[in-house]
């Protein structure tokens, strides 16, 4: 292909996707094809020959879309919203041009330098406490693009071993190495994200859930009992995740306490705040992050709700050094004249290869403003409470949690769970909107987010719509 012909498909793509964002209301939101459907739609060996553009193109509506859950769809209320915006798709657009890998400084200069700029905007957007920021004033820390949410919890995890490692090997000799790794203990609440159990099982360490307080928070005490109990019996507590927005309903630990107790016991604290981060871009939000200056490592994703397609994980680490001791195996290929003058992020991430990310931040940051963003977050917030507002006028309802971000938690009222799981399916069948269920403490509950930048209040009016037909057909009697 060349340049001529890609400037044709590519202006052809540009207006498929305009014309598919402008018109994705109309599409049935869940797809209804069978597992292996598009092997019945194409070939089974690629061709020997090259095709021409505007077939592949032809293509997509036939091949594709009918296999495509349309997550931009103002009716898909599943799950937490997955970013998309134009100036974000122009900027991956370019970073597929560049196409360049930027493992060190050298391999691609602005592609680090760009990212460590974003990433202070980005952290003094959100008001992260400055010691997170770089730059002379702020002594070791830092921010990087991770991939996703769940790499920064397992990069702050491995860290955090290498810390006690460290620690610990020097100090007390009666630290053999691999009996040393059993005894590291690591917490989270019941309510963290599966990414976090995982974390553990992958880092090799023992992950404790610790249970909730009624409003579904981690509490500090609950986490100190829990650490002295492990050091008792001879354990090294040493890593504890945090959730701000948890998955499930949108509960926050409590995060000045269990900072309080991290600093206490000298254990590192990891924050995920995947999606409701994105919130503390608007002041009156960030009561929710206080205590956050007692946390080694934060992260949220620019990818969920802050308009930039994904992947985008910003993390940031207060002393960056730590990440850098845990992750440097430096191979004399990767040394350069630079080194150590600006971070080199091979040495942050666990993958060696890494894109040209910032683009879309970049993008997104200064043809947006904050202002927009702001609004686009208050947009969605207020959104949920309509939403929130049209449940309780409806008995047959009760709402299971507050309603603090863009995220309502219901059921029916005095109904079995079996019953809660009928409806949720039926709803899902009917096919105009999507939502999926979560399970707190074994209550089956319904989750509906307000997900796609295109949801207005007619959208939402339509969704609680569906709901009560659906609950209607299922239910007759009320
Ligand atoms: C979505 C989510 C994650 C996982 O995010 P990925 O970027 O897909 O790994 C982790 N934690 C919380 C609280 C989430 O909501």
């Amino acid at each position: 292909m060349d340049s001529a012909e890609f400037t044709e498909f590519g202006t052809a793509m540009i207006q498929y996707i305009t014309q598919y964002l402008d018109n994705i209301r109309d599409r049935r939101v869940l797809p209804t094809v069978q597992p292996g459907y598009i092997q019945d739609l194409i070939p089974a060996e690629a061709p020997e020959e090259g095709e021409k553009w505007q077939d592949v193109m032809k293509d997509i509506e036939r091949v594709i879309m009918p296999g495509v859950t349309h997550w931009h769809s103002p009716n898909f209320h599943a799950f937490y919203p997955t970013a998309n915006s134009y100036p974000a798709i122009v900027a991956d657009m370019l970073s597929g041009a560049i196409a360049c890998i930027g493992f060190t400084w050298m391999s691609s200069p602005a592609c680090t330098e760009l990212e460590v700029v974003t990433l202070d905007w980005l952290g003094k957007a959100i008001d992260l406490p400055p010691q997170f920021l770089s730059g002379p004033s702020n002594g070791k820390g830092g921010g990087v693009i991770q991939g996703t949410a769940s790499e920064a919890t397992l990069v702050a995890l491995l860290s955090a071993r290498t810390r006690f490692a460290k620690k610990h090997l020097s100090n007390a000799r009666s630290f053999d190495e691999d009996n040393f790794i059993s005894k590291l203990v690591s917490y989270t609440s019941e309510q963290s994200h599966s990414s976090v159990e995982r974390a553990g099982m992958l880092g090799g360490v023992k992950m404790r859930m610790i249970p909730t307080d009624e409003d579904l928070r981690m509490r500090g005490a609950d986490l100190k009992a829990a650490i002295q109990k492990d050091k008792a019996a001879g354990l090294i507590p040493f890593f504890v995740v945090a959730t701000l927005g948890s998955t499930n309903s949108c509960a926050f630990d409590a995060l000045d306490e269990i900072g309080d107790v991290c600093q206490e016991e000298e254990v590192w604290l990891h924050v995920d705040a995947a999606y409701a981060g994105a919130a503390f871009v608007c002041e009156e939000y960030r009561y929710l992050m206080v205590g956050m200056d007692k946390a080694d490592s934060f992260n949220f994703n620019p990818h969920k709700w802050m308009l930039v397609n994904f992947d985008c994980s910003a993390m940031w680490i207060k002393d960056a050094n730590e990440v850098v001791e845990a992750f440097n195996v430096d191979p004399f290929y990767l040394k350069h004249d630079m080194q150590g003058k600006a971070p080199d992020y091979r040495h942050w991430q666990i993958p060696l290869g890494r894109r040209f990310r910032s683009l879309k931040l970049w993008f997104v940051m200064r043809i947006y403003g904050l202002k927009k963003i702001k609004e686009h977050i208050r947009i969605q917030i207020r959104l949920a409470h309509d939403f929130e507002q049209m449940l309780r006028k409806d008995n047959r309802f009760e709402i299971v949690t507050p309603v603090i971000m863009g995220l309502v938690c219901f059921r029916l009222k005095d109904k079995s769970n079996e019953d809660n799981e009928k409806l949720l399916k039926r709803i899902n069948e009917r096919g105009k909107i999507h939502i999926v269920p979560a399970k707190i403490k074994d209550l089956y509950i319904i989750r509906f987010a307000i997900c796609s930048r295109f949801t207005n209040l007619e959208d939402v009016k339509i969704g609680w719509q569906e709901i009560q037909d659906a609950t209607t057909e299922l239910f007759p009697s009320k």
